[in-house]
């Protein structure tokens, strides 16, 4: 990533930073006795992805909640939470969710209306609650006998109102409950929640970081942008770190109001922490809603509903923020959806800038932008991150919100950004979307959409682009480019190595790219079997 060196054969590193670059032959001269070589056999190797905006304590907890969609029979979704079982505490509840018998291979046997029946789940996980939500419905769904048991429904609990116990010929309740009878599963399950104590909680919270950690390590992501956590959370990553928990390296935007920010933010501040994981110098805050739910702030109506959205949060307490991230030297990174939100927060940006050209302040999406705005990203030096895989999983349904005129001149607009001087930094959102830098590059460099429809390919990314977009632009989005984004001598030794190389291969053989090894600080945290 670094023009001046352009692409080598081999690096060395050592205390966990690259210290050179070159040919095998060059480089054959670093090692040593002790030192570990991994032959690349001709693939590729970048700098390590970066996750440019996601939720890193929201990936654990969706990840908690177990993704019984590829399961093929009842037998192998039984297996799936006997295996996650193991790995719980008796007691602890086990949510998942996605399961359809129509979708089996095999069909259901005993079965009641074609559903399984929770008697080989209960005889697999007899301490554990179960908790199952049917792919169809967000309101129905099977539960083993413990959760039966806790939610008092037993043979002769009558159906309440407006809902089903599916039964047995004979009476006995098969564990699939529907629409209200479902409900008394789920309140069952927030009683349960309620009644944790500090200690469980804890629990609960470092078990979603350690599965955050593990995940994103397996998707070559090495650095998060993490988009919102608490002083709470803060700790406990330091924590964590201290005790070689927790791997994946974290720039974390402070989500705390301007009265908390005012109390702490100055003892919280802090770079390269950690052994050079934790930075926190960044808050985040939330200008305007989502383009799906019309909440997105528009400067004219939406297509296909009569308003223009709305702010979230008075332009006034932004315009506080600023002040206090000014005050503190903390980076502000604003969501900004709609057209007018996105107007509001350069207006205060540009404000707090005062001429001061190295803030670095960012637009959390920069989805929608009028055509008078998008040149003040490169003017303003404010930082445009975006997510590229939101472009086609929305592309369908955006010019039906916008109309198609608006849709083409400011949505999801890289290249204008870019043609103004903007740097754009490039995530996923996750949880709301998989934590994959193969499926976001994919869709920067595309702009096709699941039915194959490319939106405005004229704003497509070249792969390079798209590249520098998770490594170098996401360095110098979080004021870390002489550390991270390149493999040049001086720099973390960060890598990701790729099965194949995704600035050269056929566009349609992209999604079969693995990530084959991830390394963080020169250490071999993932490789695929
Ligand atoms: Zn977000």
């Amino acid at each position: 990533m670094d023009d001046a060196v352009g692409e080598v054969e081999a690096l060395a590193a050592r205390d966990g930073v690259v210290v050179a670059v070159g040919t095998n032959g060059e480089i054959d001269a670093y090692r040593g006795s002790e030192t570990r070589v991994i032959d690349l056999e001709g693939r590729l190797a970048t700098p390590g992805f970066t996750e440019g905006h996601g939720h890193f304590t929201g990936i654990g907890r969706s990840l908690l909640n177990i993704d019984l969609r590829a399961a093929r029979s009842w037998d192998e979704v039984v297996e799936i939470i006997r295996a996650e079982a193991a790995e719980r505490e008796p007691g602890d509840w086990i949510l998942g969710w996605g399961w359809h018998q129509e979708k089996w291979d095999t069909p259901v046997a005993p079965a009641v209306e074609g559903y399984p029946v929770h008697d080989a789940l209960s005889a697999a996980v007899p301490d554990n609650p179960v908790l199952l939500k049917h792919a169809a419905g967000s309101h129905a769904g099977i539960v083993n006998a413990r959760v039966l048991d806790i939610a008092g429904i037993d043979d002769s609990t009558p159906d309440p109102p407006g809902g089903t116990i599916l039964r047995h010929p004979d009476g006995r309740a098969t564990g699939v409950l529907r629409e209200t009878a479902y409900s008394l599963a789920l309140r069952a399950y927030d009683d349960a929640m309620d009644r944790l104590d500090n200690v469980e909680l804890e629990r609960f919270a470092r078990r979603e970081i350690e599965l955050a950690n593990e995940e994103c390590l397996t998707k070559g992501v090495t650095t998060m942008h993490d988009a919102g956590s608490s002083f709470d959370d803060v700790e406990r990553f330091r924590r964590m770190y201290d005790e070689g928990r927790l791997d994946v390296r974290l720039w974390v935007m402070l989500n705390e109001s301007n009265e908390e920010l005012a109390k702490k933010m100055a003892s919280f501040r802090t770079v390269g922490a950690a052994g050079g994981h934790l930075t926190v110098r960044a808050i985040k805050r939330v200008a305007d809603g989502a383009l799906g739910t019309h909440g997105a702030w528009l400067l004219e109506p939406y297509e296909d509903h009569d308003s223009v959205g709305l702010p979230t949060t008075p332009v006034e307490s932004l315009r506080e923020t600023a002040r206090l991230a000014r005050e503190h030297d903390y980076q502000l990174c604003i969501h900004a959806i709609g057209d007018r939100a996105n107007r509001e927060v350069l207006d205060v940006f540009e404000e707090a800038y005062a001429g001061d050209a190295d803030l670095r302040w960012r637009i959390e999406h920069a989805q929608h932008l009028s055509l008078d705005d998008i040149p003040r990203f490169g003017e303003l030096g404010v930082i445009a991150s975006m997510q590229g895989v939101h472009c086609t999983s929305d592309a369908p349904w955006v010019p039906r919100r916008l109309g198609d005129r608006r849709a083409e001149e400011g949505a999801y607009v890289w290249r204008k950004l870019m043609e103004s001087g903007a740097t754009i930094v490039n995530g996923t959102d996750a949880p709301v979307e998989d934590v994959d830098p193969i499926a976001n590059f994919i869709s920067t460099v595309t702009r096709r959409d699941r039915h194959g429809n490319v939106f405005y390919g004229d704003q497509a990314m070249t792969r390079m682009e798209s590249l520098a977009s998770m490594t170098t632009n996401a360095a110098y989005a979080a004021f870390e480019e002489d550390t991270q984004g390149k493999l040049i001598p001086g720099m973390l030794a960060d890598i990701v190595v790729l099965s194949q190389d995704i600035l050269t291969v056929d566009e349609n053989a992209l999604a079969a790219t693995r990530v084959e090894h991830t390394i963080v600080g020169g250490k071999l945290l993932y490789s695929a079997e």
